[in-house]
């Protein structure tokens, strides 16, 4: 019998004939992660090592669905013996308006990062905030709950998930900054409850929108400590530092949620600067082991996880 890798892509016109296009593939496809671009993910990685510590005889794989396709392809996933997908740029907003129930989480930050199929019926999580929240812990020593944090990023879905996090922490500060403008000024509304208590901190905003430009990213970086990148700036090798290094300050946390196997641009400013920096591996190892426990009702193996991305 001939044996397929999971390193490869399939596409939507795969899903629409799955048992024609993973026929050969053993043991079977029953996870998956749908993005645009998908090619870059390592999750394959982390949850194929922790099927396979785990003796369940099935594999995660790439899809690669653009935006116009999400929702044929979550039809055609209804109809089939998936375990359940997770969902990656640009997925995860749109993602949500297409399920079938979604947990408090999901509903929370109105982005899915993790689907669950239950009787034919998409059932959405969101284990990004939570991935967040650990991977600040081991990366820096520190607690969000004592930060001030800026999100580059705060319209998407991974902001979405960050920016609760850090509400339902209750951070000193949160300052959202967005390309649209009007997005981030949306979700501060959303968020306003969580930041009503006084907190002593001076003359600036506990919660607030800031548009994205230099003048108003350097009125706010002195009263901020950790920098998050939510966008896929830096997913590209070419692409510029969302924050240029003379902005930055020593100060600084530096958190990438971009993973790749060189330096983004943005911890390569945070070098420059003299700040911290860390990437987005430890929050990827964490999402997933919160996505492979919701599909499976049982701990992951995470040293196995971990191991697989050489962490
Ligand atoms: P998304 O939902 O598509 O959101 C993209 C966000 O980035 C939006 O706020 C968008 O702003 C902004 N953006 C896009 N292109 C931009 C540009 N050229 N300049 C400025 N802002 C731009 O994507 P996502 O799913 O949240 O993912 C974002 C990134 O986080 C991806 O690189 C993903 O791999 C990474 N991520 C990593 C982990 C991990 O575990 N390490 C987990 C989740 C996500 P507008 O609102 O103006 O369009």
């Amino acid at each position: 019998m001939k044996k397929r890798h999971t390193t490869e892509r399939y596409t939507l016109a795969d899903l629409e004939n799955w048992r024609e296009a993973a026929r050969d593939v053993d043991p079977p496809i029953r996870l998956g992660v749908f993005g645009d671009p998908v090619a870059h993910s390592l999750s394959p990685q982390i949850q194929n090592a922790a099927l396979k510590q785990c003796d369940i005889g099935m594999q995660y794989a790439r899809f690669h669905i653009r935006a116009n396709e999400l929702r044929s392809a979550l039809r055609f996933l209804r109809e089939l013996d998936f375990i359940g997908v997770n969902l990656t740029v640009p997925h995860k907003i749109a993602g949500f308006a297409q399920i079938d129930d979604a947990d408090e989480r999901a509903n929370r930050t109105g982005a899915v990062n993790t689907i669950r199929l239950r009787d034919k019926k998409l059932i959405g999580s969101n284990t990004d905030g939570e991935g967040f929240l650990r991977a600040i812990r081991s990366e820096f020593s520190v607690d969000v709950r004592d930060l001030r944090v800026m999100i580059l990023g705060a319209g998407g879905g991974s902001g979405h998930a960050v920016a609760w996090q850090c509400a339902l922490e209750n951070c000193e500060r949160l300052v959202l900054v967005n390309r649209t403008l009007e997005k981030a000024n949306a979700l501060v509304e959303r968020l306003r409850p969580s930041f009503a208590g006084p907190r002593v901190l001076g003359p600036v905003a506990r919660l607030e929108a800031v548009p994205w430009d230099e003048a108003a990213l350097r009125a706010q970086l002195a009263d901020i400590d950790l920098i998050v990148n939510a966008t896929p700036l830096g997913m590209n090798p070419s692409d510029l530092s969302p924050v240029p290094a003379r902005l930055l300050a020593p100060h600084h946390m530096v958190f990438d949620a971009v993973y790749g196997s060189s330096k983004t641009s943005l911890l390569r400013a945070a070098d420059e600067a003299g700040a911290r920096g860390a990437n987005g591996l430890l929050m990827l190892l964490h999402q997933g082991a919160l996505a492979f426990s919701s599909w499976f009702d049982r701990e992951a193996p995470i040293e196995a996880m971990r191991v697989a991305l050489v962490l």
